[in-house]
């Protein structure tokens, strides 16, 4: 038998009283270790959450939360070594793309420690300058924002178990708030490792980081109403949580990240060739293999000007060709594996989904694989396919509708900006778009255009192409989350994520007493 992964709850590390569930690798096949939640007390543990971890937390300041997610980082790095063998092994990754979570938790930590530092000793936040309510300013309303004085639970998807909780993490420890991590079961080990290493090295008070592991049976049972839940999975689990009594009965705030059919779009007026119309090939190619597109914010959607739609096809192709899929403990292989048989499965179904209504440009099934065995491993090629032109565009919903989980992108032609807007507002609000073109004005209007429908849109031109940060990255400075369809969340955005984990509130009483606040 393997080893069973222990929860931390109630202040300790606790077994569940199951035979558990197995983890595996995905590219050799083994079974790695178990994880289980049967037979948690999740009530006393959330109890225990609130009552200690939360009064140890709300009795530092700021500046003194900010130095824990700094010692939290120091926790993290001197294990790095460890956190990559387990992503190489879990999650089938390459070490480029284990950074991608691994560092990317780290630095998001790190980002919130300097911010937090900023905010000085403080222990509420101010909103804006006091209202005047009478004629004369002796009775004003000044806006607080508190920390609230539940936890926060985070329920996590596979695809970044270490990112994924670092940065809900980072803003809720800062803000006050404890926090509870249900990581999702396939990649819980990354997770659950980081939580034990962070207790084991006593930086942070007892209740303030709990982890649970296995089923989520109970959780939502278990909130009460000054709790707030943070999602990231699919849009299936998400309709349950927001139907969930805790959120419809006892108004446990709620945000959600969902999947989205996210877009790259190469404006009008670029040759093929150009530096617009190259920066976009590149991108897109890095988007589809990364993380074996197993990304939230990778590019689903790429629209082309019905001219270059060719010439786009064989571009990205030539790219893709040149991915070495397979065994990420191959130094030669650029691209690792799936998650699991279950995504490959899924991949599979939906590249057929989606052919039907498109034409294969770079089909992945027929890339071989290097060290893996295509019976055992959960590896597949980056496939491209193509609306073939714009009537075909207009004509197919799929390519809008659906969230192939992997390596694929689908290119869409279009015949004029209004029509590609047109086209990406077919996916209904996703995380972000990336716009190509070299024209500044187009771009900036472009940006205006999209920004209803997308969390973020990034904006790439010849003069930034040595210095953006990536279609699919994201920063913690920037907004992570989007509308409609991908979920009506907001994450990160610097210190605006905050305030998900504070209650504002008016205090409205004399000038002298507002002195006092301020
Ligand atoms: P998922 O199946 O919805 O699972 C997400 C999480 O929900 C897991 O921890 C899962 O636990 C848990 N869960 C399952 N059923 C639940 C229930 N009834 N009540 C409470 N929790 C429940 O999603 P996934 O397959 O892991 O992730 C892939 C999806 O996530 C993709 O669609 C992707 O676009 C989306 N995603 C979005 C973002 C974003 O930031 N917007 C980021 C990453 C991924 P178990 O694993 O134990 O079932």
């Amino acid at each position: 038998m393997t080893e069973l992964l222990q929860n931390h709850l109630g202040g300790r590390w606790v077994a569940g009283s199951g035979a558990g569930t197995a983890l595996f690798d995905p590219v050799l096949g083994h079974e790695l270790v178990r994880v289980d939640a049967a037979g948690l007390d999740l009530r006393a543990g959330f109890a225990f959450a609130r009552e200690q971890g939360g009064a140890a937390l709300r009795a530092m300041s700021y500046r003194e939360r900010a130095a824990l997610l700094a010692a939290v980082v120091k926790v993290l790095q001197a294990h790095r070594d460890d956190y990559y063998a387990i992503a190489t092994a879990n999650s089938g990754t390459v070490k480029n793309d284990s950074t991608v979570d691994i560092d990317g938790g780290i630095y998001t930590l790190s980002a919130y420690a300097k911010l937090g530092d900023g905010l000085g000793d403080r222990h509420y936040l101010l909103d804006g300058e006091p209202a005047r309510l009478a004629k004369e300013p002796v009775f004003q309303s000044q806006h607080v924002w508190v920390p609230t004085r539940g936890l926060a639970l985070f329920i996590n998807a596979f695809n970044f178990p270490s990112w994924g909780l670092w940065e809900k993490a980072a803003p809720a420890l800062l803000s006050g708030v404890p926090v509870v991590i249900k990581p999702a079961t396939a990649t819980a080990w990354l997770t659950q490792r980081m939580v034990r290493d962070v207790i084991d090295a006593g930086v942070l008070p007892a209740g303030a980081l709990s982890v649970v592991c296995g089923s989520s049976a109970g959780l939502m049972d278990a909130l009460g109403p000054l709790d707030v839940v943070s999602f990231t999975g699919s849009a299936e689990t998400a309709a349950l949580i927001r139907s969930h009594p805790a959120v419809t009965q006892r108004s446990v705030r709620v945000n959600i990240e969902a999947d989205s059919v996210n877009s790259a779009l190469l404006l009008p007026g670029e040759a093929p060739g150009s530096e617009a119309f190259d920066l976009l090939v590149k991108e897109v190619a890095r988007e589809m293999t990364q993380k074996s597109g197993q990304k939230c914010t990778a590019i689903r959607r790429v629209f082309v000007p019905e001219a270059l739609y060719a010439a786009a096809g064989e571009a990205v192709s030539a790219r893709l060709a040149k991915t070495t899929v397979g065994n990420p403990r191959n130094e030669g292989v650029r691209m690792g594996a799936l998650v699991s048989r279950a995504q490959l499965g899924a991949v599979r179904e939906g590249v057929a989904y989606l052919q039907a209504q498109a034409e294969t440009l770079h089909d992945g099934a027929a890339h071989p694989l290097v060290d893996a065995d295509a019976a055992v491993a959960c590896c597949v090629g980056p496939t491209l396919l193509g609306t073939r032109n714009a009537a075909g565009s207009d004509a197919s919903d799929r390519v809008h509708d659906t969230e192939v989980f992997g390596p694929v992108a689908t290119l869409v032609p279009y015949r004029d900006a209004a029509h590609a807007l047109a086209l990406v507002a077919r996916g209904q609000g996703s995380l972000v778009a990336s716009l190509y073109g070299s024209d500044a004005k187009a771009l900036a209007r472009t940006a205006i255009e999209l920004a209803p429908l997308h969390g973020r849109v990034h904006v790439i031109s010849p003069e930034v192409a040595a210095h953006h940060t990536g279609h699919g990255n994201v920063m913690p400075q920037s907004l992570h989350g989007g509308p409609g369809r991908a979920g009506g969340g907001e994450e990160l955005g610097g210190l605006r994520a905050l305030n998900f984990y504070h209650r504002r509130t008016a205090i409205q009483a004399g000038t002298a007493t507002l002195a006092h606040l301020a």
